[in-house]
C-alpha cells in the first residue's frame, strides 16, 4: 500500500479543486493537479516561486492587483484567519479565470503559523456550457476562431432580446467592444499571435458574464454582449469589469507578454428603440470611447 504522504498526495491530486501550499515566505511548496488544470501552469513551473512573482497575479473585479494590496494569503499568514474571496487568476494561455478562493493558515504543533493553504474552484462559465445554454445550431452559429457566437448568432439574440424586453417591460444592456490598436498587434507580432489575442479577449469576455447573457463576435476584433435584467448601475459595473479584466489578461509569447485594452460603447434599450437605433447608439458611444483616448467605457 501507499505511505501516508503518498496517500494524501493521491487524494489531493484527485480533487476537482485547485490546492496549493505556501510557506511563510510565500513560496509555493505544493501544487496539485486541479491547480494545473484550472491555471494551465504545472507544478514544475510553479513550485519554489512566490505567488506574487508575476505568475498567477490574482486581481479583484476592478482589476486591482491583489499581490500588492489585499492578498488574502498574506493576510492569513499575518493574522491566522480563514478567508474566502472571489478573484481572477491568470491562466497560462493569457485569459482571466474567475475563481472562488479559500485560504486557511497552516499551523505547527506549537501553534505558530508556518504558511497557508489555498484551495480554489473555477467559477467560469465555460464556452462548452455557454454553447449548451445558448443552443448553438452547430457551426452555423459559432465563430470558428474563438468558439463564441458568431455575427449571425449575436444579431439574432440581440433582436430577440430587445423584442422580448419591450414586450415584458424589462431592460437589456448592449455592449459593443472593440480592441484598441489591434492592427499593431498583427503588424508587430504576426497574424497568428493576433488570432491568439482574439481568443484570449473572447474568452475573458465570455467567462465573465452570466450564462444567460449572450456574447458574440461581431466581426474582426469587435464583440457584442447582450445583458438581461439590466439597470444603469449594473451595466456600468459589468462593462467596467470586462474592460478591467481584458486589460489585465496577457498572452505569453516568445516576444514577451502581450496585452491589449478595449473600448466599449454601452447602452440600455429605451421603449421605442429598434435594433438599428440601439446599435447606432452603442456604435456612437464606442466611437466616443475611441476618440476620448481608448481603454474606456461610454454609456448612455
Ligand atoms: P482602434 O483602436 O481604432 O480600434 O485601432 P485598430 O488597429 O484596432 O483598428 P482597425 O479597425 O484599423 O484594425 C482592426 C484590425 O483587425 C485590422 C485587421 O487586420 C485585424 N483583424 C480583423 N480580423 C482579424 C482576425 O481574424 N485575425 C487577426 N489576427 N486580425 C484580424
Ligand atoms: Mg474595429
Ligand atoms: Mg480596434
Amino acid at each position: 500500500m501507499f505511505g501516508k504522504e503518498e496517500f494524501y498526495r493521491i487524494i489531493l491530486d484527485n480533487l476537482f479543486d485547485g490546492v496549493y501550499l505556501v510557506g511563510k515566505d510565500k513560496r509555493i511548496t505544493y501544487w496539485n493537479k486541479g491547480a494545473t488544470r484550472i491555471t494551465g501552469y504545472d507544478s514544475e513551473t510553479v513550485i519554489g516561486r512566490k505567488c506574487s512573482e508575476n505568475l498567477l497575479m490574482h486581481v479583484s473585479e476592478s482589476g486591482t492587483l491583489l499581490c500588492i494590496t489585499g492578498c488574502p494569503i498574506s493576510e492569513t499568514i499575518t493574522d491566522g484567519a480563514v478567508r474566502e474571496a472571489e478573484v481572477f487568476l491568470h491562466h497560462s494561455d493569457g485569459h482571466r479565470v474567475p475563481v472562488l478562493v479559500r485560504v486557511a493558515p497552516l499551523v505547527d504543533e506549537e501553534g505558530n503559523i508556518i504558511g497557508a493553504v489555498e484551495s480554489f474552484s473555477d467559477n467560469s462559465i465555460t464556452i462548452q456550457e455557454r454553447k449548451r445554454a445558448n443552443n448553438f445550431q452547430k457551426e452555423a452559429m459559432e465563430d470558428a476562431l474563438t468558439g463564441i457566437g458568431n455575427r449571425r448568432f449575436i444579431e439574432h439574440k440581440f433582436r430577440f432580446s430587445l423584442g422580448e424586453a419591450q414586450q415584458l417591460g424589462d431592460q437589456i444592456g448592449v455592449l459593443l467592444i472593440d480592441i484598441d490598436y489591434f492592427k499593431k498587434v498583427n503588424d508587430n507580432y504576426g497574424h497568428d499571435i493576433g488570432d491568439q489575442v482574439l481568443k484570449m479577449v473572447a474568452k475573458t469576455i465570455a467567462n465573465n458574464v452570466r450564462v444567460t447573457d449572450f456574447v458574440g463576435r461581431w466581426g474582426g476584433e469587435e464583440f457584442v454582449v447582450v445583458l438581461h435584467n439590466m439597470d444603469q448601475e449594473r451595466l456600468i459595473a459589468i462593462s467596467e469589469k470586462i474592460r478591467a479584466l481584458v486589460g489585465k489578461a496577457q498572452l505569453h509569447t516568445l516576444h514577451g507578454e502581450i496585452k491589449v485594452t478595449i473600448s466599449i460603447g454601452a447602452a440600455l434599450n429605451s421603449t421605442n428603440d429598434t435594433p438599428d437605433s440601439l446599435f447606432e447608439r452603442i456604435d456612437k458611444l464606442l466611437y466616443q470611447s475611441k476618440s476620448e483616448g481608448r481603454n474606456r467605457v461610454s454609456y448612455s
